[in-house]
């Protein structure tokens, strides 16, 4: 052996990456300390053990890699099927203790196998907290941060979605366009603060009114849209009709009393290929009508 080649073989011997070669009938012939570490296989069992071995050991040990189906035979049919596919395969593997492992196997002619595992727990743990800050910003960007509700993008974009999705069935879709009446009153008489604790207010009514499938979104101020799906302006009207009802009969509840609040509600309804702008047109001039007509009602256009 070359001097280089002895080297190469010690700094294999200890590097901190497993190291491992199976012969073409998979029996494990030569493992650096790493790797007996990380599988928890005896140095005493180097030429005994095949890969299969190591693996139900482990998995009845309770160590080792998580198998998602908790079938050990299943995973073994599946880990043989793969394994030898191709020269090179490259694989994450998640640990029962929480540690991400990132594995290589290389094979070559023979059926000969060099297998390598890399400890990856950390950038997995950097990428795992990208991710969940990303789902926030995210959730952030598309939410109204005083209610909750889908913001004036979010609810936009939902809606077009939805209609675009719906085009072709000629189904009938309606929005509400609710907006709290002498609203610049309750801010002129108790505040800013009360102000935004009747929107809080006011969108969970909304919410607690509507089905699942509806969306509601807070287009800016006091003004909210609801966006009813496959609803005629029968329909329509009659839930329209019950936030209406339910805001007045629930008066936001502050220290030492009551303040009652009522909503205008335009309506409008499309079905031929409505856009959100069609119908938030049509609902606004209806919604001007609720106003005119002396507020807490509903119109339809
Ligand atoms: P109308 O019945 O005609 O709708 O009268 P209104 O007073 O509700 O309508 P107007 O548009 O005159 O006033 C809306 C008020 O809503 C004015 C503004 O200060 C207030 N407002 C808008 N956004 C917020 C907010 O986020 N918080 C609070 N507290 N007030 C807001
Ligand atoms: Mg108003
Ligand atoms: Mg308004």
């Amino acid at each position: 052996m070359q001097a280089y080649e002895k080297l190469l073989m010690d700094l294999l011997h200890s590097s901190l990456d497993g190291y491992a070669l199976f012969g073409s009938d998979d029996r494990l012939v030569y493992a650096n300390d790493a790797f007996l570490s990380l599988m928890y296989v005896f140095r005493d069992e180097v030429g005994r053990l095949t890969f299969d071995a190591i693996l139900r050991r482990n998995f009845h040990e309770g160590r080792a890699a998580h198998i998602g189906s908790g079938d050990i035979e299943q995973f073994i049919a599946y880990v043989e099927s793969v394994r030898r596919s191709k020269p090179y395969r490259l694989f994450e593997v998640d640990y029962l203790d929480g540690r991400w492992f990132l594995m290589s196997e290389q094979t070559d002619a023979m059926g000969n196998m060099l297998l390598q595992i890399k400890d990856i727990t950390k950038q997995k743990q950097s990428e795992q907290h990208l991710q969940a800050a990303l789902y926030k910003y995210h959730v952030m960007a598309l939410t109204d941060e005083l209610t909750g509700v889908a913001n004036r993008r979010a609810i936009q974009d939902s809606v077009s979605a939805e209609l675009a999705r719906c085009s072709r069935t000629g189904a009938a879709m309606t929005i509400l366009l609710v907006d709290l009446d002498h609203f610049k009153r309750v801010n002129d008489t108790y505040g800013h603060h009360i102000g935004d604790l009747a929107l809080k207010h006011c969108a969970e009514v909304m919410k607690a009114s509507l089905r699942p499938f509806d969306m509601i979104g807070r287009l800016g101020g006091e003004e909210f849209v609801v966006f009813l799906g496959n609803t005629d302006s029968l329909d329509a009207m009659v839930i329209a009709e019950r936030i209406r009802a339910q805001i007045q009969s629930l008066p936001l509840q502050t220290p030492g009393r009551e303040i009652a609040l009522s909503v205008s509600i335009g309506v409008a309804t499309q079905n031929n290929n409505p856009t959100f702008e069609s119908l938030y047109l049509e609902a606004d001039q209806a919604l001007y009508e609720a106003k005119s007509q002396g507020r807490n009602r509903v119109t339809l256009r």
